[in-house]
């Protein structure tokens, strides 16, 4: 038997757009003939994992940096447990998207009397439009490596969709074991009160990035260096030109000159700006924000907008959120 809570049919409430869903709990048909119920929810109704389903679970708010769980996820001890998950993941995997963050939603799977754990409120689902119901390997190896040691913390309570044998699903995080297990308040006073560990130190980590890479931090790097008076277009590709001018760079710094940007290069590169500061370097601080999850214009203009996109990254990564881009942010950005 598959205990996989996404049923065939449970697809539907992925696809289609959860916030309908929430709406009510009766008499909803969405397309493809999934009924989200016919009537009051028997009180009887569990859903997968064996926790009481439907009208007897009043959510509690759970927000997590920028994001929020909506509606809620169960209260007390799975409140626990999935805040500390989510703080984690947060911090260690991925910056938290707020609306793309879902807790309860009380789902029948048509056809069975099978509830989605998400009907008891104990399943968080994070980032889903990034990772989506069904693909698998929407996380690189490292933000792997993290879930997995997220997982380890939570002593076997905890399930990743991303693990399931058949169909996975990446953003989401359940509650694996029955409401009389005793691992749950255990785990729940282990973690209780504790706050998220502390995101690895940021200034240790910069990206080595070298000709034939492309994407943002490339950008980045071109941005700072066209801030320090390089001449180069700025395209998001490390091609002849850029390590060139990264060379040249290197030598008037006193650096290595090999065209690389590591760690030594980086610090020298970034320029701490703030509200008011204007030009290159905010231009490329503004598209590695929007590369985070911020939606700015890259204008090169530093504005409040700007400065609050800032504070929020730095609260979700555990920086002192002061809408300064020095070295620290800037490392958490380009990581
Ligand atoms: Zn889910």
């Amino acid at each position: 038997m598959c205990h996989d809570h996404h049923a065939t049919t449970d697809d539907a409430s992925h696809t289609l757009g959860r916030r309908t869903l929430l709406r009510g709990v009766s008499g909803l048909v969405l397309g493809g003939g999934l009924v989200a119920a016919t009537a009051t929810p028997a009180a009887a109704a569990v859903s997968q994992n064996g926790w009481s389903a439907g009208s007897s679970v009043p959510p509690t708010q759970l927000a997590v940096g920028a994001a929020e769980f909506a509606p809620g996820v169960r209260s007390g001890n799975v409140h626990t447990i999935l805040g500390y998950v989510a703080g984690r993941f947060n911090s260690e995997v991925e910056t938290l998207v707020r609306g793309w963050c879902w807790g309860y939603a009380y789902r029948p799977i048509s056809g069975s009397t099978i509830y989605s754990n998400h009907a008891s409120g104990t399943a968080i689902d994070c980032n889903a439009p990034d990772h989506p119901l069904g693909v698998a390997n929407t996380f690189t190896a490292a933000q792997v490596a993290s879930i997995r040691a997220i997982l380890a913390a939570c002593d076997g309570v905890i399930r990743w969709g991303g693990h399931y044998s058949g169909r996975k699903d990446d953003m989401h995080f359940e509650i694996n074991v029955g409401p009389g297990s005793a691992v749950v308040p255990v785990l729940a006073a282990k973690l209780g009160g504790a706050a998220p560990p502390p995101p690895p130190p940021s200034g240790s980590g910069w990206p080595v990035v070298r000709r034939g890479n492309s994407g943002y931090r490339v950008t980045t790097i071109q941005r700072l260096l066209r801030q320090h008076g390089c001449t180069l277009t700025v395209d998001g590709d490390y091609g002849p030109a850029t390590e060139s001018a990264v060379g040249a760079f290197q030598a008037s710094r006193g650096l290595a000159s090999d065209g690389i940007v590591g760690a030594n290069t980086w610090v020298a590169l970034v320029v701490t700006v703030r509200q008011g500061s204007q030009g290159e370097a905010v231009r490329g601080a503004q598209s590695a924000l929007n590369a985070k999850g911020s939606s700015l214009t890259a204008d090169g203009v530093f504005g409040s907008g700007t400065h609050d996109a800032v504070t929020v990254f730095q609260q979700a990564r555990g920086l002192a959120a002061d809408g300064i881009v020095g070295d620290k942010t800037w490392s958490a950005l380009v990581v």
